[in-house]
C-alpha cells in the first residue's frame, strides 16, 4: 500500500508517477437530483475517488458534493469522460473544459475517452486533444475505456503517447483474460467497471462457498479478486452500510486456489455495450 492522503484504499501507480485509489465510487446511474447525497455520503465512508462522466448527466452533483466536503482538491481523484457525440481534436477540448465547468474545478485527475466509437474514426483525434490537455494542466493523467487491443495500439502507433489506464467491463462473469494480458504488457492499468457484474455475480455459489469460508459478503469476495488482481474497481451502492462495506476489503486474503476458481467463473458474456460497435452519441 502506498499512501494517498486520507484514503481508505491502497493506491495503483500510473504513469508519471500519479496514485489512483484502487477502490473508487462510480455514480452511472445516479440521478443528478441523488447524486450530491450520494457523493457525499461517499466520501464520508472514506472514499476518495469519484468516477463520473459527462454522459451520466452528473457531474453537477459531484462537483457540489466536494465543494461540500472539507476535503483538499488534492485528497480525491475525479475521474471523468469524454462523450462519443464530443469526440474530435476541436471538440473533445471544449467538452473538457465543459466538464470541468460543471465539476467546478480546476483539472481533474483522469480524463479518459469513454468508448471508441469507431464508426465515427475520431478517437485519435480525441486523443491528441487529451494530450495537449494534460500539457496544459487541466488533467492529470489520460486514458480510454473500452478499447479493444486494436483500438489501443493504433493511438499508440499514431501519437507514440500510452493511454494510463483502459477502463473496462470486468467481474467474474466476464473477466477478459485476453485483453487484460494485453494491458499489461502494454503496462496499461486494468479498471473494472461493473466489477460486481452489476450485482448479477454476486448470487454465484462458489462466491458465496468463498464468502462463507471467508467469513465476507460476496461483494467483498468478488471486491477483493480485483485488488489481489492489480485492477481498480468503481463499485457503485446506493447505501453508506454497501458504500461501507464495499470499502472494507483489506483485512482479509483470497487464497491462489480461490483466485484460480473465481477467475474459472468467466462466461465470456459482458452485458454492456460491445466496443466494437457501441455508436450511441450519449447527448441527450
Ligand atoms: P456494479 O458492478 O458496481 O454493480 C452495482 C449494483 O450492485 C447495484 O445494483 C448495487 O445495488 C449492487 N451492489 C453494490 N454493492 C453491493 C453489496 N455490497 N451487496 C449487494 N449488492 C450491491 O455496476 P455498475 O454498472 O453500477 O458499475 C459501477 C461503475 O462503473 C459505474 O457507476 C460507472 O462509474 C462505471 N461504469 C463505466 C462504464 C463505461 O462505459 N466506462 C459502463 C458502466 C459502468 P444498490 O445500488 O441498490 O446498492
Amino acid at each position: 500500500m502506498t499512501g494517498f492522503s486520507g484514503g481508505a484504499a491502497p493506491t495503483v501507480r500510473l504513469d508519471d508517477g500519479i496514485e489512483i485509489p484502487q477502490l473508487g465510487f462510480g455514480v452511472f446511474q445516479i440521478t443528478p437530483d441523488e447524486v450530491q447525497a450520494r457523493v457525499e455520503e461517499a466520501l464520508e465512508a472514506g472514499y476518495r475517488h469519484i468516477d463520473t462522466a459527462a454522459a451520466y448527466n452528473n457531474e453537477q452533483g459531484v462537483g457540489r458534493a466536494l465543494a461540500a466536503s472539507d476535503l483538499a482538491r488534492d485528497d480525491v481523484f475525479i475521474t471523468t469522460k469524454l462523450r462519443n457525440g464530443e469526440q474530435g481534436r476541436t471538440s473533445a477540448a471544449d467538452a473538457l473544459r465543459n466538464s470541468l465547468e460543471r465539476l467546478g474545478l480546476e483539472y481533474v485527475d483522469l480524463y479518459l475517452i469513454h468508448w471508441p466509437s469507431p464508426a465515427r474514426d475520431a478517437y485519435v483525434d480525441s486523443w491528441r486533444a487529451m494530450i495537449e490537455a494534460k500539457e496544459q494542466g487541466l488533467v492529470r493523467a489520460i486514458g480510454v475505456s473500452n478499447f479493444l487491443p486494436h483500438h489501443l495500439e493504433r493511438v499508440i502507433a499514431e501519437t507514440g503517447v500510452t493511454p494510463a489506464v483502459d477502463q473496462i467491463e470486468l467481474h467474474p462473469y466476464f473477466s477478459q483474460p485476453e485483453l487484460t494480458r494485453v494491458l499489461r504488457e502494454r503496462g496499461v492499468a486494468v479498471e473494472a467497471y461493473s466489477p460486481l457484474g452489476q450485482g448479477r455475480d454476486l448470487d454465484d455459489p462458489t462466491i458465496a462457498e468463498i464468502a462463507a469460508t471467508v467469513g465476507r459478503s460476496p461483494a467483498q469476495v468478488i471486491l477483493r479478486w480485483h485488488l489481489q488482481h492489480g485492477y481498480i474497481a468503481i463499485p457503485k451502492a446506493s447505501s453508506r452500510s454497501r458504500m461501507a462495506a464495499n470499502l472494507d476489503v483489506l483485512g482479509f486474503e483470497l487464497s491462489e486456489a480461490d483466485m484460480l476458481r473465481i477467475d474459472s467463473l468467466d462466461t465470456g458474456e459482458r452485458i454492456g455495450g460491445d466496443p466494437g460497435t457501441f455508436e450511441i452519441s450519449q447527448i441527450r
